[in-house]
């Protein structure tokens, strides 16, 4: 797809709350800055929504669910109808869009505009569904007539990092949406703002008040208040395995409120020495160096068989040579500044850990340039596993998958992807997404006589 222009500048036009379709300042009136992590200036100040926010939220979500309501009662064909707007003004927006989240992430302006399309086929996928959730009928024993009723599941809480901010929001609430839900959903505190965008387009397409309700601020204020909410009836959470934890931990103690989540992981790859070896090198550097690292499936390790080792290593030094590290803006960068200073110390710390530990640190290691929160990519061989760069999240979040194979960072609308273990619980995407903000409701009704 050829990439239009960013646009370098790109207005700030909301930075309040979302709730019921408008834009509002947050209870307490506090405020907190979201930075351009290319430069490590203030981009603007954000309403902070905290828990009485929340509960604002969630009672206009409420309100919008309520029996009667004109959510409750639209065709599901008009959801999945109200869905596909919502997708083409997310491909309308695309330039800004992608040039708003540029700004606020990071990330490569190309990446971010791709980021539209594939969160666009997303909310189309779900559009299809709308009006495919079906129940069955089933032939029980005795006089009774037995059918499922394939209900929303209510109120749905979201948490999302600021990974993949547009994908991530999609995500959550696309399947919610088809099915019938209404949603609360808290976007990171680092990238608030494409969020905000895309609740004045959900507003554009025709979504009733209430319908997606988006409240920006910290987890332990706003995120924890979803997760405690006595009214939310599900929780879907991205994030790291310790926040997981908590937010599983809040739903179980309050209202044991369903909850899905996405967590970490270390993600290995593994090649053979009959692998073709570019194509190895370079699969193996997009899975570890896409999105600066910050990829829920970073293949952050990998194994080597002994015979290619050293050739695999050699090239992989001139890979990362070759990456180009600068402005996001500029189309032919590939590698843009980590999300935050917090990220990017971390990171720092880690390579630290790796030189003390023993691993030969064969490129890289240190920061770029002098301003904004930028890495050179880096390559370490002769890793122990017991060293902490082969067991620490390097960035936060890496996914223990189902598995690719002779390919990676194969991510589509419709087949399901989540964790195994301390890596998450139940899937996104796919039908198999779908299902978690479906209730299956059983009604037996007594009938004089069946017949087969
Ligand atoms: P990271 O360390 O990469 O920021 P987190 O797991 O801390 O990953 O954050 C992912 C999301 O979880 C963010 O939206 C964040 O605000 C939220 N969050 C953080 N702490 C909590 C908490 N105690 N309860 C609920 N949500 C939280």
């Amino acid at each position: 797809m050829s990439v239009p222009e960013p646009i370098r500048n790109p207005e700030i036009k909301y930075t309040q709350l979302f709730i019921n379709n408008e834009f509002v300042n947050s209870g307490s009136g506090k405020t907190f800055p979201t930075i351009n992590p290319a430069t490590g200036e203030k981009i603007s100040d954000v309403q902070e929504g905290d828990k009485a926010d929340i509960e604002k939220a969630v009672a206009a979500a409420k309100e919008a669910f309520k029996l009667g309501s004109t959510w409750r009662r639209m065709d599901a064909s008009k959801r999945g109808k109200l869905l596909r707007s919502l997708a083409r003004l997310i491909e309308r927006d695309a330039v800004y869009l992608g040039s708003l989240e540029t700004l606020d992430n990071g990330k490569p302006y190309k990446q971010a505009f791709g980021e539209m399309f594939f969160s666009s086929s997303v909310i189309d996928y779900y559009a299809g569904w709308a009006d495919k959730i079906q129940g069955k009928t089933i032939p029980i024993d005795g006089d009774f007539f037995c059918y499922t009723r394939h209900e929303p599941v209510g109120i749905c809480g979201a948490i999302i990092p600021w990974n993949y901010p547009v994908p991530m929001f999609v995500w959550k609430i696309a399947p919610a949406l088809a099915a019938g839900n209404v949603v609360v959903i808290k976007p990171a505190e680092q990238t608030p703002l494409t969020a905000l965008y895309v609740g004045a387009l959900i507003k554009e397409a025709g979504f009733p008040p209430g319908v997606v309700n988006i409240v920006p601020g910290y987890g332990p204020t706003a995120g924890a208040a979803i997760s405690n909410n006595m009214d939310i009836n599900k929780v879907a959470f991205t994030g790291s395995t310790e926040i997981g934890q908590l937010v599983m931990q809040a739903a179980a103690g309050t209202n044991l409120k369903r909850t899905t989540l996405e967590l970490g992981g270390k993600s290995p790859n593994i090649i053979f020495a009959d692998a073709d070896l570019d194509m190895a090198v370079a699969a193996s550097h997009e899975a570890v160096m896409t999105n600066m690292g910050q990829c829920c499936i970073a293949g952050s390790r990998t194994f080597v068989q002994e015979d290619i080792y050293d050739k695999f290593v050699e090239r992989s030094i001139q890979k990362a040579q070759q990456r180009k590290v600068g402005d996001p803006y500029d189309q032919s960068t590939q590698h843009g500044p980590q999300v935050d200073e917090e990220q990017f110390n971390k990171i720092l710390e880690l390579i630290e850990s790796g030189k003390k530990e023993g691993a030969s640190l064969k490129t890289g290691g240190g920061r770029q340039g002098d301003k904004g929160y930028f890495i050179q990519p880096t390559v370490f061989a002769d890793v122990q596993d017991n060293m902490r760069i082969a067991k620490e999240e390097v960035i936060f979040i890496n996914i223990y998958y189902c598995f690719m194979v002779n390919c990676y960072n194969v991510v589509n609308a419709q087949a399901p992807f989540g964790g195994y273990k301390m890596s998450g619980l139940g899937r996104e995407l796919g039908e198999y997404g779908m299902q978690q903000y479906i209730e299956v409701k059983n009604v037996v009704i007594k009938i004089p006589q069946k017949n087969s």
